[in-house]
C-alpha cells in the first residue's frame, strides 16, 4: 500500500483575494495531510478560478481537457475546481468536464479536504456551493507564501453594486472581521517576522458597515469609534500601535465612502505607507452614472487634492475601464483629463468587454473593439508618460528598499537585487557589499528612473537586516519548525503578486 502523503498543486487566476485564498487553501490540504508538489505530478489540482476576466469559462474548460489524459495516466488523481466561476457555473462545470471530482463556492472553502475525501469514498463528483459565508477565511488555516509580507482580510463581500462586476452577486454581501480578530492575526503574523501587512477588502473604507447598527457593533469597534472616527480610520490607527510591524497598506478603497478621517489616519500613523490605490474606473460623470458608482469626478479629485495636502510624497495608483457601453469621446476625454489632473503613479487600464451575469452586459451602446482599442492606446500612452515623469522626479532620493523575493526577473543578469520603496515602487538595486535576504531593509538612492520601476546603482548607503530576513533565512534552511500550516492562526506569509492583476474584485472596488 502506498502510504506516501498525497500531493497537491492549486492553480489561481484573478485577483489578491483569490491569491490570498489559495493561502488558505494550501493551508487547508497541509492540515489534512496533503503536502505541495515538487516537480512530480500532483495528486491533487485544485483550479482556483476567477470569473472577471472575459472567457474566463473557455480558459478552464481548456484547462481542464488538458488535465484529462494526465487523469487517465494517474489513478487517484483528484481536480477540484473552486473560486468565483465555479460559485457562478456550479453544476455546469461537472456536466461540461465529467472528470472533475470536486466543485467548492467562494463561501465555503474550508470545505475542500472533506469534499475531495467524499469524492474519493464515493467515486463520484461532489459539488457543494454555499450562498453565504459559512465560516469567516481568515479563520481556517493559512499556508502563507513569505516571511515578510501578508495579506489580512478585514472584510469580504461588497454591499456595492457597479453594473460592470460580479462580484456583488458571487462574493456576496459585506461581512466584516472583527477587529480584534484582525489585530491579533497581525501580532500573530509579526510575532512570526512579518513587516508588511496589507489590509484586504473589497471596498475597505466602508468596513464597519457589515456590524450593522452601532449599538449591535461589538464593543472593540464601539471604542475605535467613540471619538466619531471612522471603523476604517480606527483600524489604521490600531496597526499602528503593533510593535514591529513597519509597513501598512490597504487595498482597495472606494472613493464613494472615502473620508477625510481616513486620510488624517493614514497622514499620522508612521506605519502607514504613503501609498493609495483607489479605482477611478471613468473620468465621465455620465459613464460613472451607467456604472453605479455614486462619486463624480470632482470629487475624486477633490480626495486626491486632501491625500496630496496631507501626504505630499504618496504615490497613487488607479484602475481604469475604457469603452463601457455609450462612452462617448467627450467622456473618454474626461477620463484622461483626470489622469492629467490625478498624475497617478500608475495604473492598470483595461478595456472593457462583457462579463455575463452583469448589468453592463445587457446595457445598449455597447462599443466597436477598434473604437475601444484606439482610446485603449491613447490612455495608456498618457499614463506611460505620466508615470515616467513621476518616477524622474524620484531621482536622487534615498528610499528604504523591503527587499524581495521574485520582482526582479533580470537581476541575475543585470546583478540587482529587487524591492519595494515604501511608497510601493519596484526599486531594482545594486547587490550591496554586506548579505542581504529577502525581509530586510537596504538603503539606497535612486539613479534611474523607468516608467514603471527605478534603479539605484550606487552602493548602498545602508542594510539592516531584520527579522523578517531572519524568518526567511530559517524557513529556507527548514529550521523554522514550520509544520506546513498553523490552525486557526495565520503562519508566516507575504501577499504573493498575482502575475496581472485581473479587474475584478479588489481590484475593480
Ligand atoms: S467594483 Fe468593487 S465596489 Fe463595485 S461592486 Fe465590484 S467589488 Fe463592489
Amino acid at each position: 500500500m502506498n502510504t506516501a502523503p498525497r500531493t497537491y498543486e492549486i492553480r489561481t487566476y484573478g485577483c489578491q483575494m483569490n491569491v490570498h485564498d489559495s493561502e488558505r487553501l494550501s493551508g487547508l490540504l497541509e492540515a489534512a495531510g496533503y503536502v505541495r508538489a515538487g516537480d512530480a505530478e500532483p495528486d491533487v489540482v485544485v483550479f482556483n478560478t476567477c470569473a472577471v476576466r472575459e472567457n474566463a469559462d473557455n480558459r478552464l474548460y481548456g484547462n481542464l481537457g488538458h488535465l484529462r489524459p494526465v487523469k487517465d495516466g494517474h489513478p487517484g488523481m483528484q481536480i477540484a475546481v473552486g473560486g468565483c466561476l465555479a460559485q457562478k457555473d456550479r453544476d455546469t462545470i461537472v456536466q461540461r468536464a465529467p472528470w472533475v471530482d470536486v466543485v467548492f463556492g467562494t463561501h465555503n472553502i474550508g470545505s475542500l479536504p472533506a469534499l475531495l475525501e467524499r469524492a474519493r469514498v464515493q467515486s463520484e463528483a461532489q459539488v457543494e456551493i454555499e450562498e453565504s459565508l459559512v465560516t469567516f477565511p481568515s479563520t481556517l488555516p493559512t499556508r502563507r507564501e513569505s516571511p515578510y509580507a501578508a495579506w489580512v482580510s478585514i472584510s469580504v463581500g461588497c454591499n456595492n453594486t457597479c453594473t460592470f462586476c460580479i462580484v456583488p452577486s458571487l462574493r456576496g454581501k459585506e461581512k466584516d472581521r472583527r477587529p480584534g480578530e484582525i489585530l491579533a492575526e497581525i501580532e500573530a503574523l509579526v510575532g512570526e517576522g512579518v513587516l508588511e501587512v496589507t489590509l484586504l477588502g473589497q471596498n475597505v473604507n466602508a468596513y464597519g458597515s457589515g456590524f450593522g447598527a452601532l449599538a449591535a457593533a461589538p464593543d472593540e469597534v464601539r471604542a475605535m469609534t467613540a471619538g466619531g472616527e471612522s471603523a476604517f480610520a480606527g483600524l489604521l490607527r490600531a496597526c499602528g500601535d503593533v510593535e514591529g510591524l513597519e509597513r501598512v497598506r490597504f487595498t482597495s478603497p472606494h472613493p464613494k465612502d472615502f473620508t477625510d478621517d481616513v486620510i488624517a489616519a493614514m497622514a499620522e500613523t508612521p506605519n502607514v505607507m504613503p501609498s493609495l490605490h483607489m479605482p477611478l474606473q471613468a473620468g465621465s460623470d455620465a459613464v460613472l452614472r451607467a456604472m453605479r458608482r455614486s462619486y463624480r469626478q470632482e470629487r475624486y479629485l477633490g480626495i486626491i487634492d486632501k491625500v496630496r495636502a496631507a501626504i505630499p510624497d504618496a504615490a497613487i495608483t488607479t484602475d481604469i475601464i475604457v469603452g463601457f457601453p455609450g462612452e462617448t469621446e467627450a467622456d473618454f476625454e474626461e477620463t484622461l483629463h483626470v489622469v492629467r489632473e490625478a498624475r497617478f503613479s500608475s495604473a492598470f487600464t483595461f478595456q472593457y468587454s462583457k462579463r455575463p451575469g452583469t448589468p453592463a452586459a445587457a446595457m445598449d451602446g455597447q462599443l466597436p473593439k477598434e473604437v475601444v482599442q484606439e482610446r485603449y492606446e491613447r490612455l495608456v500612452a498618457l499614463q506611460e508618460e505620466i508615470s515616467w515623469e513621476e518616477n524622474k522626479k524620484q531621482l536622487g532620493r534615498t528610499l528604504e528598499v523591503l527587499v524581495a523575493e521574485g520582482e526582479g526577473r533580470k537581476d541575475q543578469a543585470t546583478r540587482r537585487l529587487s524591492g519595494r520603496a515604501p511608497d510601493n515602487r519596484l526599486v531594482h538595486f545594486a547587490v550591496p557589499e554586506e548579505p542581504v535576504r529577502p525581509g530586510d531593509m537596504v538603503t539606497v538612492e535612486v539613479t534611474y528612473a523607468a516608467p514603471h520601476h527605478l534603479v539605484a546603482d550606487k552602493p548602498a548607503r545602508a542594510v539592516r537586516r531584520t527579522r523578517a530576513g531572519d524568518a526567511w533565512e530559517a524557513r529556507r534552511a527548514g529550521t523554522d519548525g514550520r509544520q506546513g500550516v498553523s490552525l486557526g492562526m495565520p503562519s508566516i506569509g507575504r501577499p504573493a503578486q498575482a502575475d496581472t492583476p485581473a479587474p475584478g474584485c479588489a481590484t475593480v472596488s
